[in-house]
């Protein structure tokens, strides 16, 4: 076998998005199911997140984005969604969406709801002292923000007016003359 083939075959072949699940493959830039982006900037760290929704939402693409983000079936969402909604003893002021995500994944699935219904992101790293022990999802919904929570998406629409393709790789390649001098 050839060197490059025996690389080739060493790599993954695919890549998974941490946010909808979506296979690609390797090398892609973005997400095809949630347009999320491979290489964000700034690079992620060692810390890991959670995504807390909050009130819950009437719009009628929210339900459809809630299970692509959360992985849930469309009758675990909408009752979820209902019980930010209602009022009563089966009310919850806060619904724990996802856990342990790096902050790009957090941060991307935060803009992404955050059109339709409050969004907070916490930190879910092991507890203080512990390296393996997490908060619990009590915890998690009432701990303090951890991160301001981004600006909503764009939709497609929009993403196509902002700075495109070419924009893109003038920054990728200003980020990569940047790093050799460092
Ligand atoms: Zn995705």
């Amino acid at each position: 076998m050839e060197l490059h083939e025996r690389i080739a075959s060493a790599l993954p072949a695919t890549v998974t998005c941490p946010c909808c699940g979506k296979s690609a493959p390797a090398g892609t830039l973005k997400c095809q199911g949630c347009s999320y982006d491979y290489y964000p900037t700034p690079p992620d760290d060692e810390h890991r997140y959670a995504v807390i929704l909050r009130e819950g939402s009437y719009d009628s693409d929210f339900l459809p984005k809630m299970a692509l983000f959360s992985g849930w079936e469309p009758e675990q969402c909408r009752q979820a969604n209902a019980m930010m909604q209602t009022y009563g003893e089966a009310h919850r002021e806060f619904v724990l969406l996802r856990r342990s995500l790096s902050r790009s994944a957090a941060m991307h699935i935060a803009a992404n709801l955050s059109r339709h219904c409050g969004v907070k992101i916490v930190s879910d790293d092991p507890l203080p002292g512990y390296t393996d022990t997490f908060a619990d999802t009590e915890q998690l919904e009432l701990a303090p923000e951890a991160l301001p929570c981004p600006a909503p998406a764009k939709s497609e629409k929009e993403q196509h007016s902002g700075i495109g393709f070419w924009g893109i790789v003038g920054a990728v390649l200003l980020a990569i003359v940047i790093a050799s001098f460092l």
